[in-house]
């Protein structure tokens, strides 16, 4: 999660698993009023919207924000919150409210001092939103990039199209990048090697990796640079890769 501030109103960026209150703590961190924009419909990402009265999602992932809000996935947040010694009001959780979704879309929004512009870059999801702050020179990629992307998910699109819409993403003077689940703030550099990485010699020498046989896709990974890879589905790589 990433909170923006400015001088009348604060942005949070994705909410969470919401074990426990993010609107309260959100809330410690600003005196202004908080708006939540979520970067796509994952439950670790929007689980948290149920302490909000409001969230934004681009319309292409608000089936899957649904889905995902759904008592399999909130069982599963607390499958791992319980193996991370996490306690939490079981019974809370499982049944808290999710705010309807209003539709996102791609915009500029004037904070006071502080603005931010909303990009649709689907590639992780459908509905990918990543998140451009002029005046820090940030970028936040949600999870459409971090040192090791996942693209596997039935929802991800081919990676040739996810390629496309995120060598995008260079056209903004970013400086800065903050992703989804790591800490680091990382240079413009890191995303700039990963995206002119991903030659299409690259992509076709992925290799087979074990992710778990999440729901039996054939996940491979590619380097694009090194310390840096690419996990997606073989199949969707073998339907469309050759035609770029
Ligand atoms: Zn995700």
């Amino acid at each position: 999660m990433t909170l923006l501030s400015g001088s009348r109103e604060a942005i949070l960026v994705d909410a969470g698993f919401g074990l426990e209150d993010t609107a309260a703590f959100a809330a410690t961190l600003t005196d202004k009023p908080i708006r939540l924009i979520l970067t796509h419909g994952h439950y670790d990402h929007i689980l948290g919207a149920g302490w909000f009265s409001k969230a934004a999602v681009f319309a292409e992932d608000r089936e899957l924000a649904q889905e995902h809000s759904t008592k399999f996935w909130r069982e599963r947040a607390l499958e791992e919150a319980g193996r991370k010694g996490i306690q939490t009001d079981e019974t809370a959780f499982l049944s808290r409210r999710m705010p309807g979704w209003e539709p996102l879309g791609e915009k500029e929004i004037d904070l006071g001092g502080l603005s931010v512009r909303v990009v649709h870059c689907p590639g992780h999801t459908d509905g990918s939103a990543v998140v451009y702050v002029p005046e820090r020179s940030l970028l936040l990629t949600g999870d459409d990039w971090n040192p090791c992307t996942w693209l596997f998910f039935p929802e991800a699109l081919p990676v040739q199209e996810y390629r496309r819409n995120i060598q995008r993403l260079l056209e903004l003077p970013f400086r800065y990048v903050l992703c989804s689940h790591r800490r680091e703030l990382y240079e413009r550099s890191m995303l700039e090697d990963f995206i002119t990485g991903l030659s299409d010699e690259t992509l076709l020498s992925a290799k087979p990796v074990d992710t778990g046989s999440w729901m039996g896709i054939q996940t491979v990974q590619a380097e694009p640079v090194p310390d840096q890879c690419l996990v997606f589905d073989s199949a969707k790589m073998n339907l469309n890769i050759r035609e770029t």
